[in-house]
């Protein structure tokens, strides 16, 4: 990569490995269920989260539709997180494509929903009601400064939903961030869940694509709903092959990420004109404290000048994701930039 590009791990390139597997790619139709690479990538990915069976799908927020629109019925209700990605930045989706009613929950700082707030959030069978139909989790949480959502948390979401006949679908767009930041399987974390997403074109630096995985009776019903939204890809073991190595190698690399973002965390923090949000995994936020010297838009084109890009979200702050093209040399030097620019 020849800038240092940290607006978002989406930014990734494909590896020369993968570049390699795709170009050598085994293919044929995956809308006939023919494509051996696509077959090989959904075995693996439902193996390694503890599903029967998966979906490769052109997008995490195409996955994320699909999964709401196959458990879900027009006029449904669907809780969660009211800073969750299939709320604020899925283009409303869900309701103008499937129909669905969000109900919102305020996010924690954590990236949980509050027990006590899902229970009440449960309709009652009542004819005014529309039906509540399904919880979303998402792990990591990207907005709540991707912190991982741990294992026992969701174990007990998973029991709120059984008692109450709820299913429970994760957004786990970046669940191996999570995996690495808690040292647990990801199997193990999303075992509560009828559903989960994953990206494979974010961290794991795959060009093109994410997995739905559940049972098999779910990836049936879902794969008519990928095709009903144009989801349906013909030779995509070009895209698989690369999703391969992302799913068998760059998931066990993500915590040299974490690291290098830690340090970046700690390097920001010395910065007294910065507000900086709690580290967890890849994701930092920050902010410029009140009393800041330097205007916000100045900084972003100081970086520019020197070839770092962050990411800017208006009053929500500044955003730097790190990933596998951001080595520790991209660290140190945006640590100097930062301090040449708020030297002042
Ligand atoms: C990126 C992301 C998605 C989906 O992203 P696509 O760009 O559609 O692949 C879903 N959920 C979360 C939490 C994400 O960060």
């Amino acid at each position: 990569m020849n800038n240092i590009d940290m607006r978002s791990d989406t930014v990734t390139w494909p590896t020369p490995e993968m570049r390699h597997a795709m170009a050598a790619a085994e293919v044929g139709d995956d809308v006939y269920g023919e494509d051996p690479t696509v077959n090989r990538l959904q075995e693996a990915a439902a193996q390694r989260l503890g599903k029967e069976a998966a979906l490769f799908v052109p997008s995490g927020a195409m996955g994320n539709l699909i999964a709401l629109m196959t458990h879900c019925q027009r006029g449904d209700e669907a809780i969660l997180g009211d800073l969750s990605h299939p709320y604020i930045y899925e283009t409303g989706g869900m309701s103008a494509l499937g129909g669905i009613q969000p109900r919102t929950l305020r996010n924690q700082p954590d990236g949980t929903l509050d027990l006590e707030d899902i229970r009440l959030a449960v309709r009652e069978d009542d004819v005014h009601f529309p039906i509540s139909r399904l919880i979303a989790l998402e792990n990591t949480h990207n907005r709540c400064n991707g912190v991982p959502l741990k294992a026992e948390y969701i174990a007990a979401v998973g029991e709120l939903a059984r008692q109450h006949g709820l299913l429970l679908h994760i957004d786990g767009a970046r669940i191996f961030n999570a995996t690495a930041a808690l040292g647990v399987p990801a199997s193990e974390l999303v075992a509560p869940a009828d559903s989960v997403t994953f990206c494979l074109s974010k961290g794991l630096c795959a060009p093109v694509g994410s997995v739905l995985c559940g049972s098999a009776d779910f990836i049936r019903r879902a794969r008519r709903i990928r095709k009903q939204l144009g989801g349906g890809m013909r030779q995509a073991g070009v895209l698989a092959a690369a999703g391969l190595i992302a799913l068998d190698v760059m998931t066990e690399r993500l915590g040299e990420d974490h690291a290098r973002a830690a340090r970046l965390a700690a390097g920001l923090a010395e910065i007294s004109q910065l507000i900086v949000h709690p580290q967890h995994t890849n994701i930092i936020r920050f902010e410029l404290a009140p009393d800041a010297k330097v205007d916000g838009q100045d900084m972003l084109a100081a970086l520019a000048a020197e070839g770092i890009r962050i990411g800017y979200g208006g009053y929500w702050g500044f955003r730097i994701v790190t990933h596998y093209w951001i080595d520790d040399a991209a660290v140190d030097k945006t640590l100097a930039a930062l301090g040449r620019i708020f030297a002042k």
